[in-house]
């Protein structure tokens, strides 16, 4: 990308010092001022007695938001924790199914691929959740089953539990990616017979983006400890991070420096959201997607799934001036919302992510009061 220098330098200022638009994309969100706070204060050092308590800490607290049996934080995107995810889950030449829910489980099969593993693709029609019996069908051939929770791309939650249960009861594994669903939609490793979740913070959770959350079950962490050694990575074996807190005495509880503000932004985070208590959470979120959905459905804008398989955490709606909503919205009202990914990479579909601190009624009706004062 050509960029002069001179509009680079302006950016710079203009992002440090000028208040950008209201986020209501998928991610990352607006977060909350005590979130924000620990961006802002000096930066701790990655170890010591204090960092090491702040950081188990962190770790317990996600394994109760993610009811799994171990949690991991790397440094990272979540893209990089659900490939760490699949190259603990599965080796190269593995068979492992993606159903192609959409864009990131698209990403998934490129990951799963780029690792050597054979791809077994699933159609999904779009908008649709992933067809239960097909899974079924074909999870005997494969050593497991790798999906979205919920597809950012069509605002589809996807049936894991009943997914994962299929798997269990073929002795094959699932591991899913819950970026855009953890913290905003019931998710519990255990209960769910998941084997392996991979989130970030700056979803659901309401955090800062940096680094990678996963979170295994028992079965899973057992294959993690049975394989260490035998991943052809040292970075995300995850076998490694577990070594490196079971021999820091302490002090160190993971291999690499990590971004300390960010992890202290996450504590911040999940404080509140677990303070709220998970099942109430989920349920004001649902509701929120509802009426937003609703709104906008009274304005024209028709969603891309079946209303039972909406999503919590973002609408996807279609409108034939979708496109030119979305600018007039950035350009009048300074509200960022999201235009399409495959497979509904057109002009006509608007996403909006009911995330962070813009995951409330009032940042709704200023959005749809902006939308249909756009429309008028
Ligand atoms: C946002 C998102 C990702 C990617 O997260 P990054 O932090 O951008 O790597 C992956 N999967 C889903 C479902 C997402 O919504």
């Amino acid at each position: 990308v050509d960029v002069p220098r001179e509009a680079g330098e302006q950016a710079i200022d203009r992002l440090l010092h000028a208040e950008g638009p209201r986020l209501m994309i998928p991610g990352p969100c607006e977060v909350e001022p005590h979130v924000l706070r620990a961006l802002g204060r000096q930066v701790p050092a990655h170890y010591g007695e204090a960092w090491t308590a702040c950081f188990e800490e962190v770790l317990g607290r996600l394994q109760d938001l993610l009811g799994a049996a171990r949690t991991y934080l790397l440094p990272g995107s979540g893209s990089s924790a659900v490939e760490t995810m699949l190259v603990n889950l599965f080796c190269p030449g593995d068979r492992v199914l993606v159903p192609d829910t959409g864009y990131f489980g698209r990403r998934i099969a490129a990951m799963a691929r780029a690792h050597g593993m054979r791809v077994r693709t699933l159609p999904v029609a779009p908008g649709r959740p992933v067809p239960v019996a097909d899974v079924s069908a074909a999870i005997g051939d494969a050593h497991g089953v790798a999906l979205v929770h919920v597809e950012t791309s069509t605002g589809v939650r996807h049936p894991v539990a009943e997914i994962a249960g299929i798997a269990a009861a073929a002795g094959r594994l699932c591991a899913v990616d819950a970026v855009a669903s953890a913290g905003g939609e019931l998710l519990d490793v255990s209960a769910m017979q998941l084997d392996a979740v991979a989130t970030s913070p700056q979803k659901g959770i309401g955090a800062v983006p940096g680094v990678g959350i996963i979170g295994l079950g028992h079965r899973a962490h057992q294959q993690v400890t049975a394989g260490a050694g035998h991943i052809p990575a040292w970075y995300q074996s995850l076998a490694v991070w577990d070594r490196a807190r079971i021999d820091c005495d302490g002090w160190e509880p993971h291999p690499v420096t990590m971004p300390t503000n960010v992890v202290l932004a996450l504590a911040a985070a999940l404080r509140h959201t677990q303070g709220q208590g998970l099942e109430d959470r989920v349920e004001q979120r649902r509701q929120l997607a509802r009426y937003c959905r609703d709104r906008l459905a009274r304005l024209g804008f028709a969603p891309r799934q079946a209303a039972r398989d909406a999503a919590n955490l973002v609408v996807v709606v279609r409108h034939e001036r979708a496109a030119q909503v979305r600018q007039a919205l950035l350009a009048r009202s300074s509200i960022a919302v999201a235009g399409g990914l495959a497979p509904f990479a057109d002009g006509d579909t608007l996403r909006v992510g009911l995330l962070g601190r813009n995951a409330t009624r009032e940042a709704v009706d200023t959005l749809l009061d902006a939308v249909a004062s756009t429309l008028r």
